[in-house]
């Protein structure tokens, strides 16, 4: 499915206007705030930032959203209730808050997982020399007029 295009959100060289990428995000993301153009200059990169870089506030609302990963951990005990009264066969409490646990609890696995991956990437690049100047003179450049 193509996303609307007022949604997408191009990357272009502030110097030679090179389309260097796009993203439909808007919530603050774990990954590289800038993008290098094959002409050496750095384009900002929103909504990504580095999560060492995230101030408090932003590291909430990015494990915020690991509430809807946990509220699809609902979807089994759901499945499970509707099946009892498809089939009809006999609903049990245990069995839907087990399936209801078990869901919410691979669900938050999963979510984890891949947040804890994207913040050790994130804390790799920030641990490359070359990466740290990079992003110094991404901020210079950001900050002149
Ligand atoms: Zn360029």
């Amino acid at each position: 499915m193509t996303p609307p295009l007022d949604r997408i959100r191009e990357y272009r060289c502030p110097a030679c206007h090179a389309l260097l990428g796009s993203t439909t995000r808007r919530a603050v993301t774990i990954g590289a705030p800038f993008v290098e153009c094959g002409c050496g200059t750095y384009a900002p990169r929103p909504p990504f930032s580095e999560w060492d870089m995230l101030d408090s506030r932003a590291k909430v609302n990015v494990l915020g959203r690991g509430a809807v990963w946990l509220l699809s951990g609902m979807i089994p005990g759901l499945l499970y209730a509707l099946g009892s009264i498809l089939l009809d066969r006999s609903y049990s409490i245990l069995g839907f808050l087990g399936a209801v646990g078990a869901g919410a609890l691979l669900a938050t696995a999963a979510w984890s997982t891949r947040l804890l991956g994207e913040i050790r990437r994130s804390r790799r690049r920030m641990g490359d020399p070359m990466y740290r100047a990079k992003l110094v003179e991404f901020g210079t450049q950001s900050r002149r007029p």
